[in-house]
């Protein structure tokens, strides 16, 4: 398979002939959109170093001329010279990051070229997130810039979780949609675009239990040296505030054999840190008869020639063991890290938002991954504002947050979203009182992490460098336990290295360091 179009070969817009550049500086301009991985971004509280991935700023031109027999004949003429391009902006978290790579895969497979941006595009489409109301809200808005007439002929899709979400109510609220399809149908777009093009202004690809969601023949990765890898779908988890069941639909775990093919391909192709993904990352289930265990599907992962680093996220607190913790004591390769999701501090609240496991057995688990011989890092989500949530409940959770000593926390107010039970409970708190909740936390975890940092300064760590800054010799990479460091170093063409950095300062969000001889 061509590298090129793997790592996201760069293609010039016009449809002028493509320009090969270095892997990855395409959508890799710093300063520009988000970083390749968002956990990252959080992790860093925005970094001046961030690459972006397929997700571009969009500048549009405000002037135009519709209704005239002019337009009519521009737009023809649009609709001729635009033909076989797309663009594709992505909303949300990894999943959909990689859900858009698989897509662009497909497109470029099928003789599309990439543009970056939507005027130049024949094909629209917009991957989307509903995790919280603010995520698919965006989405409308973008759409809202194309009038029936402003679209010249272009064909618009929606993609991903609000295209599950709201299904054929797209059509209505933005008529000059004409593809949804939500992210277990992405292998059928050839077809379904086929039926777009044949003049069908409707059409839908929403089934959600489909084993198909895994095997794209081409993904077009972003990222020249870290690949994400999706190896179980949806969730059968079933937390009341939760969207991801309905729009993700039943758990489906990739076959072993299938995934630890991928990993040699992808080794062979240059690629040195995967990342597997998952909603519940570490509830998979081997369909194979070889019936694989998480732990063991990681080790073997590990073993691939050629790759360096293992990541997984997210992992779900009730299915997380030993075994998990054994084998990244046993093999370096796995990421000291993991990143697993409280939502609250509060036994009662956690029981209302039907998450499986009371304040007691989650801290038994923070236990047993503090246990290993390796120190892990450790990242959580929490969701603040839940209905009925007391300021005791709130108590808890700060509290919590001192027993753990978190690495990282990403927090959320709680926003109520259509298809869950927790939509019909009653005692809502109030946005404001959210938003004073989200500070209090926020406030706790940063003196949390700024007392940690200090911590590491003169602590040497191995980095795989991800972005130049357009300082002089400023750089910076992650460690294997997920944090960032921006360091200098008098040496060039560091992306994609690995080298040992020592840290000699720290801010809240990352640390500071040089490159140690
Ligand atoms: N599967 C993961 C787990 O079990 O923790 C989480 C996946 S979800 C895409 C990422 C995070 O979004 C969740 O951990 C939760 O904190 C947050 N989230 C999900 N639904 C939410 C809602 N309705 N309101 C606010 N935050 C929400
Ligand atoms: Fe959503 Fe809960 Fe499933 Fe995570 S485990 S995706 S929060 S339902």
């Amino acid at each position: 398979m061509e590298r090129g179009i793997r790592a996201g070969l760069p293609r010039k817009e016009g449809g002028g002939a493509q320009v090969r550049r270095p892997i990855g500086v395409l959508n890799c301009k710093t300063g520009m959109g988000k970083t390749f991985d968002i956990g990252l971004e959080r992790l860093t509280g925005g970094s001046e170093f961030s690459i972006g991935s397929a997700i571009h700023t969009v500048h549009r031109n405000a002037s135009r001329n519709e209704g005239s027999a002019a337009h009519a004949g521009a737009r023809d003429a649009i609709r001729g010279a635009l033909r076989g391009t797309f663009f594709l902006e992505t909303f949300g978290c990894q999943m959909n990051d990689h859900d858009s790579e698989k897509v662009a895969g497909v497109l470029l497979s099928r003789g599309y070229t990439q543009v970056e941006s939507p005027e130049s595009a024949s094909l629209i489409l917009y991957n989307t997130c509903s995790i919280r109301e603010k995520a698919a809200q965006k989405v409308f808005s973008r759409l809202g810039e194309f009038g029936l007439t402003e679209n010249a002929g272009r064909i618009i899709g929606v993609l991903g979780c609000v295209a599950q979400q709201e299904g054929e109510e797209i059509f209505r609220r933005a008529p000059w949609v004409s593809l949804v399809c939500g992210s277990a149908s992405y292998s059928k777009l050839p077809e379904l675009l086929a039926q777009v093009e044949a003049g069908n202004q409707r059409v839908t690809g929403l089934d959600t239990d489909t084993d198909e969601t895994f095997e794209t023949e081409i993904t077009r990765r972003d990222n020249p040296w870290r690949a994400y890898l999706t190896i179980i779908e949806g969730c059968d988890k079933a937390c009341s505030y939760c969207v991801v069941p309905y729009t993700r639909g039943p758990e489906r775990s990739r076959a072993s054999d299938s995934i630890l093919r991928e990993v040699r391909q992808l080794a062979d192709l240059g690629y040195s840190e995967v990342q597997l993904l998952g909603q519940t990352v570490n509830s998979y289930k081997d369909p194979t008869p070889r019936k694989m265990r998480f732990s063991e599907l990681l080790l073997a992962v590990a073993d691939a020639v050629g790759i360096r680093r293992v990541r997984f996220t997210t992992s779900h607190p009730s299915d997380f063991t030993q075994d998990i913790v054994d084998a990244i004591d046993s093999q370096p390769k796995l990421c000291n890290h993991v990143h697993l999701p409280v939502q609250s501090g509060s036994t009662r609240v956690l029981r209302a938002m039907q998450r499986t496991y009371s304040r007691a057995e989650y801290l038994e688990k923070i236990r047993m991954i503090r246990g290993a011989k390796r120190a892990i890092s450790i990242t959580t989500d929490i969701i603040v504002g839940f209905p009925g949530e007391t300021q005791g409940d709130l108590a808890e959770t700060l509290s919590l947050l001192d027993a753990v000593k978190y690495d990282n926390m990403f927090s959320f107010k709680y926003s109520p979203r259509p298809h869950t039970p927790s939509l019909a409970m009653s005692d809502l708190i109030s946005e404001e009182e959210k938003s004073r909740r989200l500070a209090l936390l926020q406030e706790k975890q940063r003196e949390i992490q700024t007392a940690r940092h200090l911590t590491m300064v003169g602590e040497n760590f191995e980095l795989l460098v991800s972005g130049k800054s357009r300082r002089e010799n400023q750089w910076s990479g992650h460690t294997s336990c997920h944090r960032v460091i921006n360091f200098s170093s008098q040496e060039h063409a560091l992306l994609g290295k690995y080298v040992q950095v020592q840290v000699t300062g720290a801010t809240p969000n990352s640390l500071l360091g040089e490159q140690a001889l």
